[in-house]
């Protein structure tokens, strides 16, 4: 037996292997790939804007039609980026501290600053009178978890809409996070799916063509890693609030 659990060991730890190898060869193909056409992006673009002389109509429309395409080209690139990244996000060793999560939520929302503003979205931290004990967890892996949950109340919230996050203590032991937004929400037949690997909603597809269903995926992945949870609330048409949990740090 022992022989056994030995061999399924090494075994594990090839597949681990191989499959960062796969990544590394995803991720320097995709990034060759997106140079390129960001390359040509710009090409097409000294076309359009007149640069290299003037356009006949017929010239313009088929070079209208090549930067469409080479602009979802770009996106799709884009996308397999993201979930190679996600995935190695999650099989990476994780690396524990303590941490103020109130300066790691502050920084969070600022990225995301131009994002909401081009959208109109307004993010207000709503940030507790009482003071937050210190966390138990990875900085970048909790980033990630925020990077998420912000991204996609801003994603699949309304124009001029307002998105609220507050932080609080539980009796467990835990310190809970909410990030709660007042756009399309979530239909009851999705909520069971929402966590899978690649699942998207019908509604989230119209609304936002890009989209990889890797997100929420992730974040539970790494909530659960850290000894938290990841859950939601929401109604259709109404908003959704999701919430996660952190343990705190033993003084
Ligand atoms: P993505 O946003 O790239 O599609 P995610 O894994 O982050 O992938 O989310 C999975 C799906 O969950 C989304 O496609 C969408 O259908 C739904 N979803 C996530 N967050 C929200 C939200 N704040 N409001 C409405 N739907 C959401």
């Amino acid at each position: 037996m022992p022989e056994e659990i030995e061999k399924l060991k090494s075994e594990n730890e090839r597949l681990v292997k191989l499959n960062s190898v796969k990544s590394e060869i995803v991720s320097i193909g995709a990034h060759q790939i997106r140079t390129s056409l960001a390359a040509l992006k710009w090409i097409i673009r000294m076309f359009l804007d007149g640069d290299l002389g003037r356009l006949t109509l017929e010239q313009e429309t088929l070079l209208r039609k090549a930067s469409d395409g080479n602009e979802r080209a770009i996106s799709l690139v884009s996308e397999i980026l993201l979930i190679n990244k996600s995935e190695d996000v999650v099989e990476k060793k994780y690396i524990f501290e303590n941490a103020n999560l109130i300066e790691i939520i502050e920084s969070t929302i600022f990225d995301f600053s131009g994002e909401s503003m081009g959208r109109g979205i307004e993010i207000i931290f709503l940030k507790p009178n009482n003071t937050i004990p210190h966390v138990k967890i990875d900085k970048e892996k909790t980033r990630v978890i925020l990077q998420n949950l912000i991204e996609n109340a801003i994603k699949y919230s309304h124009y001029h809409g307002k998105i609220f996050i507050s932080i609080k203590v539980n009796d467990d032991g835990l310190v809970e996070v909410s990030v709660k937004d007042s756009g399309i929400g979530i239909s009851e037949d999705s909520k069971k799916k929402i966590f899978e690997k690649f699942y998207r909603t019908d509604d989230a597809q119209k609304k936002e063509a890009m989209g990889s269903g890797i997100g929420l995926y992730t974040t539970k992945k790494i909530s659960e890693a850290q000894g938290g949870k990841v859950w939601f609330e929401s109604e259709a048409g109404h908003g959704t609030t999701f919430f996660f949990t952190v343990p705190i740090a033993k003084k």
